[in-house]
């Protein structure tokens, strides 16, 4: 690969970029890319948003961040991709409308359809060139989630990062999962920190503002001076087997127990379709927005 090619490399000290960057396929939109590069040396910092179309707090954190930052604050690089799937943010979609792939299970990408395209595009030209991705993410339309950073096992950087990031946002020990972009960059030797923040397909100005926060620590080297001692949620996606209306006995950031009543599903005539438990103990982390739930859609997030 030329190097004309790295969406960096031809920034001087304290210049910026602010471009569409084309992603070489017909049917995904060229990329918007923000970067600013420090008049300091130092790593290249790649923050992602709406890797899921529906998501919104990372993309307006990348934005407020970029028009507002003074490159003397940069220490090294700081990039920003706020629209990661354009296909999946123009249908108002969690997928990529033209094959219903999920964009963060296709990391680092494959030549099927237009999903594992776009995700070998983003992972050759951007992730393989940073030194630190930050994926940002919220529950979708589907979820709401507890604010939580990020990092895997074995990411003693990224967790050190995770745990002074600021802004409330619960450490979290994320379980690996082939596909997912924060992973991938983690197995190809990054730091890597994935976070959530809220949902329902709305945007929480709190959490977009906890978000470039913790972004500008980041890229200015400076991380805050508070860290975050609490043990890391570490649990998993719960799923129903039944479908119904879904009435919570739960909140988020709620404790429980194994075996605890998570609340109720109807079906469409009122009865009692199920009643699902809690499969571990842990904090409700994650809760559906959308009430109606099919079978095996996810019912909490137990971490
Ligand atoms: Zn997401």
């Amino acid at each position: 690969m030329s190097d004309s090619n790295n969406p960096w490399a031809a920034l001087a000290a304290g210049e910026r970029l602010q471009a569409h960057w084309p992603t070489g396929l017909e049917e995904a939109p060229a990329l918007p890319l923000l970067v600013v590069r420090g008049r300091r040396p130092g790593p290249v910092v790649l923050a992602t948003g709406a890797v899921h179309g529906d998501e919104y707090e990372g993309s307006t954190a990348i934005y407020t961040l970029y028009h507002s930052l003074d490159a003397e604050q940069v220490q090294g690089v700081g990039g920003g991709l706020p629209i990661v799937n354009g296909a999946a943010w123009a249908a108002r979609s969690r997928t990529t409308p033209h094959d219903g792939g999920d964009l963060n299970q296709a990391f680092p990408g494959g030549a099927a359809g237009l999903t594992q395209r776009l995700a070998e595009v983003i992972f050759t030209h951007f992730v393989r060139r940073c030194d630190l991705l930050l994926d940002l993410h919220s529950g979708g339309a589907r979820l709401v989630h507890l604010p939580m950073i990020g990092w895997y096992a074995g990411g003693t950087e990224a967790e050190a990062l995770a745990r002074s990031f600021g802004g409330g946002l619960h450490p979290w020990l994320i379980g690996g999962r082939a596909g997912v972009l924060s992973y991938e960059a983690h197995r190809a030797g990054k730091i890597a920190l994935g976070a959530e923040w809220g949902g329902g397909a709305r945007l929480d100005p709190a959490g977009a503002a906890a978000y470039a926060e913790g972004i500008q620590a980041l890229v200015s080297g400076a991380p805050a001076a508070t860290v975050d001692h609490r043990p890391p949620l570490s649990g998993s996606y719960q799923t129903t087997e039944a479908g119904g209306l879904f009435v919570p006995d739960v909140a988020l950031g709620q404790r429980v127990q194994a075996g605890a009543p998570l609340g109720l599903l109807y079906d469409s005539l009122g009865q009692e379709a199920a009643r699902p438990e809690a499969e571990r103990a842990g904090i409700i982390a994650a809760l559906p927005h959308l009430a109606w739930l099919y079978p095996h859609d996810r019912i909490a997030y137990i971490g």
